[in-house]
């Protein structure tokens, strides 16, 4: 694209490149629109939400926790992960680790009642009509049948056929492929190690003080937007990642236990990603004791074969939360567009909550629709 071209088309400056910043700066670009991204951290830095999370897509799991509009915003982002994923590898040649082969839910014989209830719970929130499609009971047999690894450990489960996963590591490092070819195209920059103070209408403060102007800014820093949102906080997960490439597993495994709820989901080449704990706390230290002790012996529970699993990383991280639990994607009475509180399931609803600020930002800003695998600006 010509600097003449590059000066002329709006420039959208978005504070943070985790999940959130990454989606919606690849979206506007697809656009035309010229992108400035800015991030406290390198963009291979772990230490974030988005790098850490499991990226389980639970559309139904998560009805134990959440209202039926995440689980609709979570159902439409499903279908939208598949495009997406296919228009990120057409430019890219990413391939994007992304499976929708359902969650199993197991219980050990004296934790039958958890499991009821946790069923009884699912339906309950499932809206009408629903329940069929999303859930299914399965005896012994039937868990043996979908995950040969589990097949006589567990007389009682259930499927939620309609979940699925993605490889979050993958997604990143495709999304940083995407982009950097991208922003090189439209004149604009990813400033790596550049914290962001405050985001205004038009501008993004950084620490260092230097202010830089744009059309129109958006904040996508999670938990870093702590002090301009009020009530955001955050929400502690903590995750153990394993290898054992002897074990195998088709799709995510939830292990229901009265004092914690184990998942554990398979990733490409051996790799396991094991998580349990949501506590409310903002303590973004390293993983307790206790808590690396629970999600290593649940998982030895689920099946024995873990039990020389390498343990690659043990780690922790806060989810951006809002009071409502639901997220936020709009623009704020100072100007600011502001996409947060994605909470726990932020891959589950990103496409569909970043989808509506793409398209609100679009049309401020009287941006083109997209063009379909491949970049306005290589027009
Ligand atoms: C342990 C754990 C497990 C999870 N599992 C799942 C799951 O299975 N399924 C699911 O759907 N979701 C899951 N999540 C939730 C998901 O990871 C989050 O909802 C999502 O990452 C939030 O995206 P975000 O872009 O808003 O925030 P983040 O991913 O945290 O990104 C924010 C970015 O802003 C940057 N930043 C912060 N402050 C500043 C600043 N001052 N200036 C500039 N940049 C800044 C950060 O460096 C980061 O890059 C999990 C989260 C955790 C912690």
């Amino acid at each position: 694209m010509s600097p003449q071209r590059a000066a002329v088309m709006p420039h959208v400056g978005i504070a943070g490149a985790g999940l959130a910043g990454r989606l919606l700066a690849w979206r506007l670009l697809r656009r035309g629109a010229r992108v400035s991204l800015f991030d406290v951290g390198r963009r291979d830095d772990r230490g974030s939400a988005g790098p850490t999370a499991a990226a389980m897509l639970s559309p139904t799991a998560e009805l134990a926790a959440a209202d039926a509009h995440i689980h609709q915003l979570g159902l439409r982002s499903l279908d939208l992960w598949r495009h997406w994923l296919d228009a990120l590898h057409a430019q890219t040649g990413h391939e994007v680790y992304f499976r929708r082969e359902g969650t199993l839910v197991v219980a050990h014989a004296p934790d039958r009642g958890a499991l009821a209830h946790y069923e009884a719970l699912l339906r309950a929130h499932l809206p009408a009509g629903e329940a069929e499609a999303s859930l299914r009971s399965l005896d012994a047999q039937g868990i043996g049948a979908a995950e040969p690894l589990l097949a006589g450990r567990f007389a009682q489960g259930l499927m939620l056929p309609l979940e699925g996963q993605l490889a979050n590591d993958q997604l990143y490092a495709a999304l940083a492929a995407a982009l950097d070819a991208a922003l090189a195209a439209c004149g604009g920059a990813w400033h790596e190690q550049c914290p962001i103070e405050s985001v205004q209408a038009r501008a993004l403060l950084a620490r260092d003080g230097t202010r830089h102007e744009v059309d129109l800014a958006v904040d996508c820093r999670g938990i870093g937007a702590r002090s301009e949102i009020a009530g955001l906080h955050g929400v502690r997960g903590e995750v153990l990642t394993v290898d054992a490439p002897w074990v195998s597993l088709r799709r995510p495994v939830r292990l229901i236990h009265p004092r914690y709820a184990l998942y554990v989901a398979p990733r490409p080449g051996g790799r396991f990603i094991v998580g349990a704990t949501e506590l409310d706390s903002e303590d973004a230290g390293p993983i307790t004791l206790r808590s690396s002790l629970e999600l290593g012996s649940a998982l030895y529970s689920l099946h024995p074969e873990f039990g020389e699993a390498r343990v690659v990383r043990l780690a922790a991280a806060l989810r951006p939360a809002l009071p409502d639990r639901d997220p936020v994607a709009a623009v704020d009475a100072g100007g600011v567009w502001r996409v947060n509180g994605l909470f726990r399931h932020g891959y589950l609803i990103a496409p569909a909550v970043v989808g509506q600020a793409e398209q609100g930002i679009a049309d401020a800003l009287g941006l083109p629709p997209a063009v379909d695998q491949e970049f306005a600006h290589a027009a």
